[in-house]
Order: structure tokens, then C-alpha cells, then sequence
């Protein structure tokens, strides 16, 4: 007995199926099972997922829908969603529009960056704004990547994640929201050309400039390199928008050093200078970004600038209660579906802030900080007869105590 596919023999496969006039063996079954999948694919490119429908707001609605999910950054908020409405204004200007006069003015995309601490608030506005305006939205993070021919992935596949969320449906990719996280991260590493070579920074960096600026790329559609034999999906980058988001560890000195600079010789009392001094990030500019280490090139393609203000007790605060899927509603709901009316007093949320800021734990840390203090209720509850739970501080005080995150306490 052998397989009818390959010839290999019985003992040289694990599984040997049956047919009516012949066998197949596993290895034949699962290259089969990829001729299809890649097949289809083709076939899907060519019918539109409609799902995908564009809507389109003004920029103040954008603004207002942003506000429900996110608290504060004003700033990030009006720049995105003046970006985005440009954005959608260009993709809708008609092709005939290409042919007549006017339009020799072209709209270029305006991609951006987002430059703010950790926690903040960036990745959830981006993806906000895809939720709205409802395209194919992915999430990249900038440190998996590496330059062509070394172990990591190929930036090309940044956009194998925006073709998977909308099912390989071409014409919906290629006008997707790419986010890609932890840009900072790729940073050129120091200014003297070193021994080595910069595979995972400006390597990586020289990469992505093609497919920011807008070009036909060849992607692979399962991603990776693992499968050479995959057939390339080619997919025009012009109107992606990319959004691009990082910490920039370090960058306050840089920015301090260049305003610092610039006040001398001015009028600048000292009252301005400290509160200049208290959020530096609010300065940035594409120069600080460079002189971190992003090259020249590919902050020509990242022409829009904004940072993210650190969250201070206020915000974190409102971060517990006011967006629409805020922390403390998801807990009500959970209790509510098992017929329990949870409270929890005012002083709990003070002491849940203070906590988060005292152990730097940021807006990341107050998930952390109720199941810290929850857990125990969400575990006896269920079973009692209790129709009602009231968190006070006693209980909170208690319960954090004995978490295990009261030991993260920085000395
Ligand atoms: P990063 O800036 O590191 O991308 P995220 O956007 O992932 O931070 O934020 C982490 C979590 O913290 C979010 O899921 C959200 O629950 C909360 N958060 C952070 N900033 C805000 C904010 N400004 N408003 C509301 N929630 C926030």
C-alpha cells in the first residue's frame, strides 16, 4: 500500500486514508488543505466583503464619540480625528475627480504618531476610531519586526494582520487603520555605526518607509516565513492610514534641551518655564523624534505629531466610572447577572486611585486593583442568597491587604 498522491509507502507516513481506488496520506491531505485555502482567497479578493461599509462624521462628532471611550487627551483626540476625516474626504474624492483640473491639488495622507507614556490611553483611541468608522482595523507591535533575511518577521507582514481581520477582502484592507505599537522600540541604536548591524532599528525602519508612503506591496498571506510556497497577495498601501504609537522612554530630556535652548535670550519667567517643565511631552516635534532615533525618511511619512498627557489622580478617577464600558460598570454588570446589586462607595474609588498611583501602576493597574479587591466577593456570592453587596473601604482596605498587590510597593 502506498499513497497515490506522493508514492510514499506505508511505512514511511503516519496515516494512510482509503479511497475507491487509492490512498492518501497525511502530509498530501494537509498541502491539499493549503491549494484550497490559498484558492479561495484568490477567489474571495474578487468578491467584496461588504461588511466593511465606510461612515463617515465630521471631525467634532468623531471628537464626541472618542470622548465616550476615552478620558482626557483632548489634544490626541482633536488631531486623530482631523487626520481621519481628511483621511475619508480623499478616499471618497471621485476618480473623475482625477481627471479634470482641479484636482491637481492631491490630498496626501496624513499617517500619525503618537508619542505617550505607557497606559494612556493610545492604543485604546485608535482603536476607537476604527470601532466608529467601522474599516479593518489591526494592531502591529513594531518590536516582533526585523530587517529582510533575519529570524523575525518581515514588515510586509504588518499587513497580513489587516488582511486577516477582514478576511482577505483586498478592497477593505486597502483602506484599513494599521496601529503599530511600541514605534519607539525601533529606534536607530546610537548615532556611531557599530559593528553589527541594526537589523531590529534602522533596518526595520528603512522597511516600513515603502509601505507608509504608498506602494503595491506583496504580502504573504499567512504571515511569516514559515510557508515559501504561499502565493503573494499584493496589496496598495496608498490609502491605509497608519498610526503609529510609543512611549519615547527618555525623550522629556530631549525635548527640555531644545526648549531650553530656544527660551534663552527670550522673556520667559520662572513660573512659565515650571510649567513648561511639568508636561515636556506637549512640545514634541518631529525633531525630538529624530534625535531619539527614528530616521529622517520615515518621519517625512509620519507628518502628524501629538502626544498623550500623563493620567493624574483626576483621570484616573473618571477612568473608574465614566467611559461607556468603564471598570466599575463592567463589575456591576457582572454581579447584576447573578441577581446581585453591587455599590461601591465613593471613599473605595479615592482609595483604588490612590493605590495606582502610589505603586505607578497607571490606568493598566486599576483592573488589577478590583479583582485584587473582588475576587473574594465574586467567588462566595454566587453561592449565597445575597441580593445586594455594599464594597465600602473597611472591606476594600482588607482585601488589598491580602492581594498580592500590595507587596508591588516601591520602596
Ligand atoms: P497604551 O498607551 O500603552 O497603548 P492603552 O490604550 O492600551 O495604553 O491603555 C490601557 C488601558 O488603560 C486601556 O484598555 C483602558 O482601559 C485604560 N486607559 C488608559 N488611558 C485611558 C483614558 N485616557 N481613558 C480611558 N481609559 C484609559
Amino acid at each position: 500500500m502506498h499513497c497515490s498522491f506522493c508514492g510514499r509507502s506505508r511505512d514511511e507516513v503516519k496515516i494512510l486514508i482509503a479511497g475507491q481506488e487509492g490512498h492518501i496520506c497525511e502530509n498530501c491531505v494537509e498541502h491539499a488543505r493549503e491549494i484550497i485555502d490559498q484558492e479561495l482567497m484568490v477567489r474571495d479578493e474578487k468578491t467584496p466583503n461588504t461588511s466593511f461599509k465606510l461612515t463617515i462624521k465630521k471631525p467634532i462628532e468623531i471628537k464626541k464619540f472618542l470622548d465616550e471611550y476615552v478620558i482626557g487627551q483632548d489634544e490626541a483626540k482633536k488631531v486623530l480625528a482631523v487626520a481621519v476625516y481628511n483621511h475619508y474626504k480623499r478616499l471618497q474624492q471621485r476618480p473623475a475627480d482625477a481627471g479634470n483640473n482641479n484636482s491637481e491639488v492631491e490630498i496626501e495622507k496624513s499617517n500619525i504618531i503618537m508619542v505617550g507614556e505607557t497606559g494612556t490611553g493610545k492604543t485604546l483611541l485608535a482603536k476607537s476610531i476604527a470601532r466608529m468608522l467601522n474599516v479593518p482595523f489591526a494592531i502591529v507591535d513594531a518590536t516582533v519586526f526585523t530587517e529582510a533575511g533575519y529570524v523575525g518577521e518581515d514588515v510586509e507582514s504588518i499587513l497580513t494582520r489587516l488582511l486577516q481581520v477582514c478576511n482577505y477582502d483586498v478592497n477593505a484592507a486597502e483602506r484599513g487603520i494599521v496601529y503599530i505599537d511600541e514605534i519607539d522600540k525601533i529606534a536607530r541604536k546610537g548615532d556611531n555605526p557599530s559593528i553589527t548591524r541594526d537589523v531590529s532599528g534602522e533596518g526595520v525602519q528603512q522597511g516600513m518607509l515603502k509601505l507608509l508612503e504608498g506602494t503595491d506591496v506583496l504580502v504573504p498571506p499567512q504571515g511569516g516565513r514559515k510557508h515559501p510556497e504561499q502565493k503573494l497577495i499584493k496589496i496598495n498601501t496608498q490609502n491605509i492610514l497608519f498610526i503609529c504609537g510609543g512611549a519615547f522612554d527618555g525623550i522629556d530630556k530631549i525635548i527640555a534641551r531644545r526648549v531650553q535652548t530656544n527660551t534663552i535670550g527670550f522673556n520667559v519667567d520662572k513660573d512659565q518655564q515650571d510649567n513648561m517643565k511639568k508636561n515636556l511631552l506637549r512640545y514634541v516635534n518631529a525633531q525630538d523624534l529624530k534625535s531619539f532615533g527614528l530616521i529622517p525618511e520615515l518621519l517625512g511619512r509620519l507628518p502628524v505629531v501629538t502626544h498623550l498627557d500623563p493620567l493624574d489622580a483626576t483621570t484616573l478617577r473618571a477612568i473608574l466610572t465614566q467611559p461607556k464600558n468603564a471598570l466599575t460598570k463592567q463589575y456591576k454588570k457582572l454581579f447584576e447577572l447573578e441577581g446581585i446589586e453591587l455599590t461601591i462607595e465613593d471613599d473605595v474609588l479615592d482609595f483604588m486611585v490612590e493605590r495606582a498611583v502610589e505603586y505607578k501602576l497607571g490606568a493598566r493597574g486599576l483592573r488589577s486593583i478590583c479583582e485584587g479587591i473582588l475576587t473574594d466577593a465574586m467567588f462566595e456570592l454566587p453561592s449565597s442568597k445575597d441580593t445586594q453587596f455594599t464594597l465600602d473601604l473597611d472591606y476594600a482596605k482588607r482585601k488589598f491587604d491580602k492581594s498580592k498587590l500590595s507587596l508591588l510597593k516601591v520602596a
